[in-house]
């Protein structure tokens, strides 16, 4: 082979910058005007060379381009004008499955696999650039002779309307064959990687006619500079080297120049060393003089975990960067708008994945405005929507609702649009109506004008998005129509595959792959995950060639990367002061690590013990969040504890206040912080006199509620939490609506006998009429509850829709007895209190002459012949808890007040001077789950008296301000029936533990008694 004519300009490291300064003055000679093309191994090493020459001898005439835009650039126009297209990932992979449908040959087991498909693709991608006389090479042995097969046979079938990065740098090569370029006739190879035989070929053209200078960077260690020496036999350079100085120089320099390595615990405390040493360099504490962020780089060995660490870490503390890290494209709007949305009705419609989607996503109306995401919510939750069946039904029988009607029509219209345009889950479309259709989907979801209001991030990202689905698009041509969710596959991984660079090159920190950092200007780097496994990475096996097939094809070797992360780690260390970090271990996977091989000189190593550790030496943290850290932690080591009164805890409210909870909750007695509000108390409840303009009438319900959980109290009514209930996908109705629908029918009846429809029951209790009428008003309420999808599956309504029909007619028999026997008259039903009519309103004595409001619905009243008024509560529920109601304990020990207060209702009803009022009866009546139990109280002085005096001391409780959490003790439960201290749903375990240290108050004793009181619960164990 004759000697490529180039010129090489070998230099150390650190001297890159002014070697490519005089390797373009050679170029140019005397013509200082005179053009010349510096090809550079990445974008960002372009950008920064340019700003360095700009500082320098000047930049006029120079282009900076990577090898690949060059042949792009020589190249384009003529693929262009033949109507070629580029090739992209799914147009290759969907021509590899249909190669192998066709003819599978050894890959007939896992042609199918997408993990063959990916292989052969990256492996053809590979060939392609090693040229036919590799193939031919590969082709010898089976293995290869297959791959080589599937490989030839896809170019066939595309090269006729797409071209690849190998008809690139051919067209290229053959153009400057035949054309002399003008503008082209000086160049310059800046830091050159070993080239693939095509990209060799085409720089041996280059150099055919024109001057060409080599700028090599050397870092005198041989086993590093093994790629340097790989392509100068690769150029067979000629020429001498003509500044042969710098290179033996560059191990000293190397040498001469402090190494830190700072060992840490693992990779998250190696970020915040690497972002204290970028604000140590920038002021000037590193090495001596401040250092712009631009001449700061942050380099590591694996994307993972460092891209999206280091991002995160430098964001946080507010520091600007540049580079592909952050958040993965799939996780920015408009690419997460798009997978989500192909994929919402993947097990139907559920209201849960939609309402994730609307939660995640800004989504517009027709006309641009936002949708009301959380009203929509609140309605399709009231409408009891779970499933994808749910919405007609549930959300239709809304749409007439006063308060939720418009919202339901709104969402309805959404969900019936939404719908149209999903279309059939299995229904196919080609490629490029799917391209179309994400299109509309963005305009419609995000509204016109979205990409104007997008961060930079995001534009970038939706860039990206634009151009993964125009490659997409032109997959028509090679593949049939898909179903939606193969069309979605496609685009995510493309999606991962796609590599977006955040920021702009050259402001702030660059941060990025150690093994691109080739052409760097930087002066201080922070070499991140320095241990073996990483550098150098563990070796990564073909899964389709023998590596003596790889050598014999003169495809790349598994080494290749580790000596060019060797060469890239020795050029950072000799070239820039350097920060080296190692992380002892990796916490996620627990395995423990060992420095990198290519540390050779014993450096001092900084151990940082702890995260903790680190942030106690920190001279100068880089955010306020580190210093307070680091204030509060010197602290607590030189007085061996940190008080809220300490000087310096005092001026910081949040530690401060942190501190003053901490330690109230270490006390054995109720403090502010676990629900002792006696001091920002009171909290009126009762009224000196009845009164129906007393403020906030409570119900039953509210007062026992404080009675079994003050805590739960505080957070629902004085904080007005409520738990969002999740609507299920039941498969028969529920207990409630089962409840509702029973209740619902038994006031239908008692209603047609109030207002005449019906007559009053007679001395032999209900009619054949009343039952016919009960019946029918069954029927309506149960079509009602159907139409509004709240029965469950059918098959199981019918049997269900049969129980509660007997269920119903045994209360009604049992009724009718009572009826009988007492000759009741019914005179009301359903009735809601206080009313207009009900004057003086309805309230509870206290036993200090106040009364509490109160407020509630009476299920049933009835006046029996003896005169007795009579309340009648139906439950559908288990009789258990009432079982011990009576008159000597009408509250149950003042946790049930349901019976009192409809009984006051009821004297309220029947009016009359208080001395004149009837005898009064109130009861619970139980259908089949309570076995038709009746279980009532007669009311009279004594027990008016019991109820006050259980009353007086609940509302004295709650006015006090005594709200501390009393959670059962652990144990296994089916559910959990209140998420107020557990939200996680994982036990009362911690709660139970804090209400047990400060059970025995004795300011408590009145209300909880003492632990020695409390039931037995169950245990862990
Ligand atoms: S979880 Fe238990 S202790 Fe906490 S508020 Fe609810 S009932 Fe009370």
């Amino acid at each position: 082979m004759t000697p490529m004519p180039v010129e090489l300009l070998a230099c150390a490291p650190a001297d890159v910058i002014a070697t490519l300064s005089r390797a373009v003055q050679r170029a140019k000679g005397p013509d200082r005007l005179a053009p010349v093309t510096v090809v550079v191994p990445t974008n960002v090493s372009g950008v920064m060379a340019r700003r360095s020459l700009g500082r320098g001898a000047g930049i006029l005439g120079v282009d900076m381009v990577t090898l690949n835009r060059l042949a792009e650039l020589l190249a384009g126009p003529g693929l262009a004008h033949a109507q070629r297209q580029p090739i992209s990932n799914p147009l290759l992979e969907l021509t590899i499955r249909r190669v192998l449908d066709e003819a599978p040959g050894s890959f007939a087991t896992v042609a199918h696999h997408p993990a063959t498909v990916v292989a052969l693709r990256e492996l053809h991608q590979e060939l392609r650039l090693a040229g036919e006389g590799a193939a031919d090479r590969l082709a010898i042995s089976p293995r290869g002779r297959e791959a080589v097969r599937v490989s030839r046979a896809v170019t066939r079938m595309l090269q006729r309307r797409w071209y690849d990065e190998a008809d690139l740098v051919q067209g290229a090569t053959r153009r400057l064959r035949t054309e002399r370029i003008a503008g082209l006739e000086r160049l310059v190879l800046h830091l050159p990687a070993p080239f693939d035989p095509l990209s060799a070929s085409f720089v041996r053209q280059l150099a055919a006619d024109r001057s060409i200078t080599v700028v090599l960077a050397f870092t005198g260690d041989d086993a590093a500079d093994h790629e340097q020496f790989r392509l100068l036999a690769q150029l067979d350079i000629g020429a001498p080297i003509t500044t042969p100085e710098p290179v033996a120089d560059a191990a000293q320099a190397a040498s001469s120049r402090p190494l830190r390595i700072v060992s840490t615990t693992d990779a998250d405390d190696e970020v915040r060393v690497a972002v204290r040493t970028v604000i140590d360099a920038a002021r000037g504490t590193l090495t001596g003089r401040p250092v712009p962020f631009e001449r700061i780089a942050l380099l590591w060995p694996s994307q993972r975990p460092y891209a999206r660490l280091v991002a995160h870490h430098l964001t946080t503390d507010g520091i600007a960067w540049n580079g592909p890290g952050g958040a993965a494209l799939h996780e920015r709007i408009a690419p997460r708008l798009l997978l989500d949305l192909l994929d919402v009705d993947r097990r139907g419609l559920e209201r849960r994945g939609l309402f994730e989607l609307l939660a995640d996503i800004p989504v517009r109306g027709p006309g641009g405005e936002p949708v009301p995401t959380a009203e929509w919510e609140r309605v399709s939750r009231r409408a009891g929507v779970s499933r994808d069946e749910d919405w007609l039904p549930r959300l239709g029988a809304l749409t007439e609702h006063p308060r939720w009607g418009a919202a339901a029509h709104g969402l309805l219209e959404f969900i019936v649009e939404l719908r149209t345009a999903l279309g059939h889950p299995h229904a196919t479309r080609p490629w490029s109506e799917w391209v179309a259709w994400c299109d509309e989907q963005l305009t419609r979801w995000l509204g016109p004008g979205a990409i104007s209001r997008f961060s930079d991030s995001e534009y970038r990202a939706w860039e990206a998005l634009v151009r993964i689905l125009e490659g997409i698009r032109s997959l028509d041509a090679v593949a049939e129509p898909v179903t939606r969710s193969r069309f979605r596959t496609v685009l995510e991984n493309e999606l991962a595959d796609a590599n977006v660079r955040e920021g702009r090159i050259g402001t702030g920190v660059t941060i990025g792959s150690l093994a691109s950092a080739g052409g760097l200007v930087i002066d201080v780097a922070v070499v991140l995950g320095a241990v073996e496994g990483l550098l150098p990475p563990a070796p990564r096996s073909d899964p389709l060639l023998s590596a003596a097939d790889r050598q014999r094809a003169g495809l790349s070797s598994p080494d290749e990367r580790a000596h060019r992360l060797h060469h890239e780690f020795a050029a950072v260390i000799s070239s820039a002061q350097t920060v080296i970090t190692l992380p002892r271990g990796d916490l996620r996977t627990t395995t423990a690590h060992q420095p990198t091989r290519w540390i050779e000189s014993p450096a001092p190593t900084t151990d940082i013990d702890s995260s903790m550790h680190g942030v106690t030496q920190l001279e100068f943290p880089p955010s306020e969040r580190e210093r307070r850290l680091r204030d509060r932690l010197r602290t607590r080591a030189r007085s061996g504890t940190l008080s809220p009164t300490d000087p310096i805890v005092d001026a910081d409210v949040a530690t401060r206040r942190a501190l003053t909870l901490a330690a109230a909750r270490q006390r054995d007695h109720l403090t502010e912080f676990d629900g002792d509000l006696t001091s920002v108390g009171p909290y009126p409840l009762a009224a000196a006199a009845p009164d129906p303009s007393a403020p906030r009438p409570v119900s039953p319900t509210q007062i026992q509620l404080w009675a079994s959980c003050p805590h739960a109290y505080f957070v629902r009514y004085l904080l007005g939490v409520l738990p969002v209930d999740e609507p299920d996908s039941n498969l028969s109705i529920n207990a409630l609506d089962r409840g509702l629908v029973q209740h619902d029918v038994v006031d239908a009846l008692h209603r047609d006998v109030l207002d005449g429809s019906l007559p009053q029951p007679t001395e032999t209790g209900w009619t054949d009429t009343h039952r016919a009428a009960l019946l029918e008003h069954f029927d309506r309420q149960c079509d009602q509850a159907l139409r509004s999808g709240r029965t469950g599956r059918p098959a199981t309504w019918a049997s269900e829709r049969q129980r509660m029909r007997g269920d119903l007619l045994e209360w009604f028999r049992r009724d009718g007895e009572i009826i009988r026997a007492h000759g009741a008259t019914i005179i009301a039903s359903e009735h809601r209190f206080p009313d207009d009519e009900l004057g003086s309103g309805v309230a509870l004595a206290l036993t200090d002459g106040r009364h509490l409001a109160m407020k509630g619905s009476i299920d049933r009243l009835d006046r029996w012949r003896d005169g007795r008024l009579v309340v009648t509560d139906h439950k559908t529920g288990k009789s258990d808890a009432f079982r011990k109601l009576s008159e000597a304990d009408p509250t149950l020990a003042g946790t049930v007040f349901q019976l009192p207060t409809y009984a006051a209702a009821a004297l309220a009803i029947s009016g009359g001077p208080l001395g004149h009022r009837p005898p009064l009866r109130a009861e619970y009546s139980m259908f089949e789950r309570g076995r038709y139990q009746r279980i009532g109280i007669d009311f009279d002085a004594d027990v008016w008296s019991r109820v006050a005096a259980d009353l007086t001391d609940i509302v004295t409780g709650i006015e006090a301000g005594w709200f501390p959490p009393t959670p059962p003790a652990p144990g296994f439960r089916f559910s959990t029936e209140c998420v107020f201290c557990e939200p996680d749903e994982l036990g009362t375990t911690d709660a139970h533990a804090r209400w047990t240290a400060k059970r025995n108050d004795p300011r408590l004793a009145r209300w909880f008694g003492t632990a020695s009181d409390d039931p037995v619960g169950p245990s862990d164990d």
